[in-house]
């Protein structure tokens, strides 16, 4: 079945700044806002797509910030899109190819755009996705993982985990970084022996470092995510040889062609695929159905989006070919009060509810 094209009318960009609940430690520091833009697209037919781009104030996990990805949109990527008429979603990167690079502001304007398209075709975001895999069904549950953030205590982070596993998370991320990382990941599973545990260095550490990244070979933990450098794909690939611990890239893949080479020189044998990281949807369904041919783990990756970039996250989430827990916790754990309504919960099976209506089939509110 076809779809019915889109023609897109007006792109509105609303900057957002929501307050954590708790702030959130990685080895670029803390967070205690999630900033970003919200992007209201309309289409001449009436229909109305939401989407959200997760940008920081500094530019530390990628080059983009809240004022880039203003400029971005607003002076280059939506003069390319308004007033044209697409046939389906996935023609939006060609439209967008005169533009380089600006990933996390593209792909909030595709998830817009996928939403819309949902919209205009009385389909759930998640059913539009599932067309361009092979054939895959969305789950209607998506079980996620939590990410602990460093807390600079190893009881408090051990009391964290301990929440998070009450509230019936089954994996949890650890963030490490030099200093922060043996004797905590060592505590956690001392505490927790049988916790499916991973790891994410945000690119904290040096290639030198190998002997000591060597030893968390003795936690058995499911993978460490991005120790090296964020453009150094040769040197994850000499680590990942003296590493029995799988590693999973992050910063390091902004495109297919990226996690080809990647997985081509053994680089990495897991990702952590974001949307807003590989540029929208279209690119992170290439990269999908690349992984499902060659047997690759993946999962879907957090930048503890608002409700509404969470929606978009778990309807890919929802993809079978997902092969791990994702980062796609419940918005009620992170904002006092999110955009959406009702927020998305953890059911008492570990698992959120894939919402039923169509687009990301979610309530806006707006403040
Ligand atoms: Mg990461």
């Amino acid at each position: 079945m076809t779809l019915t094209p889109v023609t897109v009318a007006d792109v509105r960009l609303h900057p957002v700044s929501l307050p954590l609940k708790t702030p959130f430690g990685t080895s670029y520091g803390q967070q205690t806002h999630r900033t970003g833009l919200l992007i209201e697209l309309h289409t001449t037919d009436g229909a109305v797509g939401w989407g959200e781009s997760p940008l920081d104030t500094y530019p530390g996990y990628v080059y983009e910030t809240t004022v880039t990805g203003e400029h971005a949109l607003r002076d280059f990527l939506l003069p390319l899109v308004i007033g044209q008429r697409l046939s389906e979603p996935v023609d939006l990167p060609l439209l967008l190819a005169p533009v380089r690079g600006h990933q996390s502001a593209r792909s909030g304007l595709e998830a817009a755009l996928w939403d819309a398209f949902a919209h205009t075709n009385r389909l759930r975001l998640a059913d539009l996705l599932a067309r361009y895999t092979p054939g895959h069904v969305p789950l209607d549950r998506v079980r996620p993982g939590t990410a602990v953030g460093l807390a600079g205590d190893v009881e408090a982070t051990l009391d964290r985990i301990a929440d998070r596993i009450a509230q019936g998370y089954g994996r949890v991320k650890l963030k490490i970084k030099p200093g922060q990382d043996l004797d905590l990941l060592q505590a956690v599973r001392q505490r927790f022996p049988a916790l499916p545990l991973m790891a994410d260095a945000n690119s904290a550490y040096r290639p030198q470092d190998a002997d000591h990244l060597a030893r968390l070979d003795a936690l058995n933990l499911l993978m460490i995510e991005q120790p090296l450098a964020h453009d150094d794909l040769l040197e994850h690939a000499r680590l990942a040889r003296r590493l029995e611990t799988p590693i999973c890239l992050d910063e390091s893949v902004r495109s297919l062609h990226d996690w080809r080479l990647a997985t081509e020189i053994g680089a990495g044998r897991v990702l952590n695929l974001k949307p807003s990281r590989v540029g929208g949807f279209t690119e992170a369904l290439h990269i999908y159905n690349f992984s499902v041919e060659h047997g690759l783990d993946l999962w879907v990756g957090g930048m503890l989006e608002t409700g509404i970039g969470r929606a978009g996250a778990l309807a890919l989430a929802s993809l079978p070919g997902f092969t791990l827990p994702g980062d796609v916790g419940a918005s009620d754990r992170y904002f006092a009060q999110d955009l959406i309504t009702p927020p998305f919960r953890l059911g008492p099976d570990g698992t959120i509810a894939l919402p039923t209506g169509p687009g990301i089939g979610v309530a806006l509110r707006l403040p």
